[in-house]
């Protein structure tokens, strides 16, 4: 079973993610938790090609492709082996990730995007989206509040930014309905792992195959 989520900042998905896994463990279930690029040498060093702030200007269709290619690595090299295995992985963005951020706020467009990271992923999509759910401009609050950790990427990516981010993954929770459930993350810590948890159970296998 392979669950990604997905979310704009300070959505409170990757906090999510670790307490659902361990929850899952608990139940007995084999769980891998990950997020891109996963640990991955190859992804990693992508990784670092995309966050070094010292190219100054780097084109938006390449980092798209970067951010593909990095994706690829993770997947076959770690995610693959592990839903071979019969693990549920747990992924802390993917390729929604890509649609919402490169294809949509930063305009690349939603659909070649998606085009370029369907050749990446060769069909080995999300069996389930958790699409964490917050006003941006609340998810920002939080995050501030947080003191600093993230403050330098906002000073970088302006509320409209977020804005246009929340859009996409409106947009891509009302095309993929099968695959993406939206939680409402606007609410209490406890509460929005009820939810989650209560769309996760839908998909769990039994633990007696
Ligand atoms: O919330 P998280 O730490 O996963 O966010 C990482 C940041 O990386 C995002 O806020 C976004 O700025 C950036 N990102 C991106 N495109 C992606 C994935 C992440 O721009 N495909």
């Amino acid at each position: 079973l392979f669950v990604t989520f997905e979310g704009g900042e300070g959505a409170g998905k990757s906090s999510m993610l670790q307490e659902i896994g361990k929850d899952l463990r608990q139940q007995g279930y084999p769980v891998l938790e990950t997020r891109e690029p996963g640990g991955i040498e190859i992804a990693e060093k992508i990784r670092e090609v995309i966050l070094n702030r010292s190219h100054t200007a780097m084109d938006g269709r390449t980092e798209a492709l970067l951010y593909a290619a990095a994706r690829r690595q993770h997947l076959v090299e770690k995610v693959v082996p592990a839903l071979q295995s019969g693990k549920i992985v747990l992924c802390d963005r993917f390729i929604d990730s890509s649609l919402a951020y490169q294809g949509y706020a930063r305009g690349l467009g939603m659909d070649e995007v998606y085009k370029i990271n369907d050749f990446a992923i060769e069909n080995c999509m999300p069996d389930l989206t958790l699409l964490f759910d917050i006003d941006p401009e609340e998810g920002l609050r939080r995050i501030t509040a947080n003191k600093g950790r993230e403050q330098n990427r906002l000073d970088l990516e302006k509320i409209d930014f977020h804005q246009k981010v929340y859009e996409a993954y409106h947009q891509l929770a009302e095309r993929y309905q099968e695959r993406i459930k939206i939680i409402n993350a606007g609410q209490s810590f406890d509460k929005v792992k009820e939810e989650a948890e209560e769309v996760l159970k839908n998909y769990l296998p039994s633990k007696h195959e």
